[in-house]
């Protein structure tokens, strides 16, 4: 017999050096870069899912579910931005993703599939495996939900919905974004039951080709939505309901700018920013240049510039510029965002600037959904065939109906992150407990982080904080 942290008697428990929750992305990369690290080490990786490296995101398996970002600007690699692009120029070589080839375009400039990009991912984590394997090092995929986490001044220990318990040198929560649509306040609207999943083509399939169909938020998972359905034949009307009504633009790929940020580090507040970043771009267009060039100078300043700033100036952020930020940064993928706009143009694809309100069901198996139109104060419903939800994640950790989360916070093991976004962890990323205290056994990275990097869920983001974590990681004592 074993003792848990709290003294109860309980069953074998297995013991480990690092225990990582969720083995999507950022599981699997920190994995791969502990394997690299030398020393010798036993990593698990605990994910429900029957494959490392993939997630929502990467788990995707319509060829037009692409990144966002082509793939030179996809590495996993922070210290070589051609990666994926090498990667992806042998398995095209080798006979994968024929499809590519319709595209007259450089490697370096296509949009993979996501499905493609999570293969990326696993060769590289195998290939750290085959190198950790030389210094004793290994990584195993246990497959479970962690349910419970207790940590002690040197171990943290993993409770697992088999029953199974895991004990760590230390534990990292990468467990990723929380779907808005599995929170209670969008189960009890019945947003969740009554909506086709965006990325299903054989739910859609089902659904009458001339079905007029309701989207709530107008995203990136909307865009995916959209294609899903002209995957699975639908020619009917689509009516997309966001608050402001802002579609994503297209991603291009413009030419370098000047870093004005760096050249001017007084630039702060949210207003001095926009006021900034709207005159690079007014000068860029004057200079015949893309007006993203200077936006995405902007992206390496990000986290800087949020975990400086104070609440306040981080709630007019999220109130003023944020709609805008994500439309104009989170951009499409040039392919999807052409069908969204020919739709569009076709009259087939509408905007309305609504939020959702409620929904109910309707005569003849239809449902009506209850909207608030942008400036106006009273309420109308908007009936359909079917409804799909792409109104995003639920960053809000107390919101999330999920055990881990839930124990967690009755635990005092974590605090909500800034704007109660995520969770509270030190810069680098040790998790900061109910009493503020920094604990020195558990860690987290990527979309937990929200709150303390506002941008911490992007390929690049999660890829640069795997290497930096795995090197403190790597120093514990264990
Ligand atoms: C649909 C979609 C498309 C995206 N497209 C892009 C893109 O084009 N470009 C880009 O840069 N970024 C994109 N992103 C963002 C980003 O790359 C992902 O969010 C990334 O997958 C983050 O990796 P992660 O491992 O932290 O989270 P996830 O990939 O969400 O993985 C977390 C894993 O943790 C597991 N987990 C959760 N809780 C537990 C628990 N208690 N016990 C055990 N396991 C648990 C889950 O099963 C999940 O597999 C996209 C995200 C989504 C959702």
């Amino acid at each position: 017999m074993s003792q848990t942290h709290d003294g109860q008697a309980t069953g074998a428990i297995r013991d480990a050096d690092v225990l990582i929750v969720g083995g999507g992305l950022s599981g699997a990369l920190l994995a791969a870069h502990l394997l690299r690290l030398p020393g010798r080490r036993q990593v698990l990786v605990i994910e429900p899912r029957s494959e490392l490296g993939r997630g929502e995101a990467y788990s995707a398996v319509e060829l037009g579910h692409t990144l966002n970002g082509n793939a030179a600007r996809m590495s996993v690699d922070p210290d070589n931005a051609d990666d994926l692009t090498q990667w992806l120029t042998d398995y095209i070589a080798a006979g994968g993703w024929p499809e590519s080839k319709q595209q007259p375009v450089p490697i370096s400039e296509l949009f993979p599939p996501r499905g493609i990009f999570g293969l990326y991912v696993q060769q590289r984590l195998a290939e750290a495996q085959a190198i950790g394997a030389q210094q004793g090092s290994t990584v195993e995929h246990v497959r479970a939900e962690v349910v419970d986490l207790q940590v002690a001044a040197d171990s943290a220990l993993l409770s697992l919905d088999d029953g199974q318990q895991l004990r760590g040198a230390c534990a990292v929560l990468a467990t990723g974004m929380f779907p808005a649509a599995r929170t209670p306040q969008t189960q009890s609207s019945g947003l969740n039951a009554a909506a086709v999943d965006p990325w299903d083509v054989s739910a859609m399939a089902q659904l009458d080709p001339q079905a007029t169909v309701l989207i709530i938020g107008s995203g990136l998972t909307m865009v995916d939505a959209v294609v899903s359905l002209e995957q699975a034949g639908h020619r009917g009307p689509i009516e997309v309901f966001s608050r402001h009504g802002l579609l994503p633009h297209v991603r291009r790929q413009p030419p370098a700018w000047v870093d004005f940020l760096a050249e001017d580090p007084s630039l702060r507040t949210p207003r001095q920013l926009l006021r900034a970043l709207r005159g690079q771009c007014r000068a860029a267009l004057v200079a015949g240049v893309d007006w993203q060039a200077p936006l995405d100078t902007v992206r390496a300043h990000i986290g800087r510039l949020w975990s400086q700033a104070t609440d306040v100036q981080r709630r007019q952020f999220v109130r003023h510029v944020r709609p805008w930020w994500e439309s104009h940064h989170h951009r499409s993928p040039p392919l999807s965002a052409e069908l969204v706009a020919r739709l569009h143009g076709e009259g087939r694809l509408r905007i309305h600037a609504a939020s959702f309100k409620g929904l109910q069901p309707s005569a003849g198996g239809r449902l009506a959904i209850c909207i608030r139109r942008r400036g106006e104060a009273h309420t109308g419903w908007v009936v359909g065939d079917a409804l799909i939800n792409s109104s995003g994640i639920e960053y809000d950790w107390r919101r999330v109906a999920r055990p881990l989360p839930q124990q967690l916070l009755a635990r005092g093991l974590i605090q909500p992150g800034p704007l109660a976004l995520g969770i509270c962890a030190d810069p680098g990323g040790a998790v900061v407990d109910a009493q503020g205290q920094v604990a020195s056994r558990l860690f987290a990275m990527g979309p937990p982080l929200r709150g303390m990097w506002w941008e911490s869920t992007a390929v690049t983001d999660v890829a640069l904080q795997a290497k930096a974590l795995a090197v403190r990681l790597a120093a514990l004592p264990l």
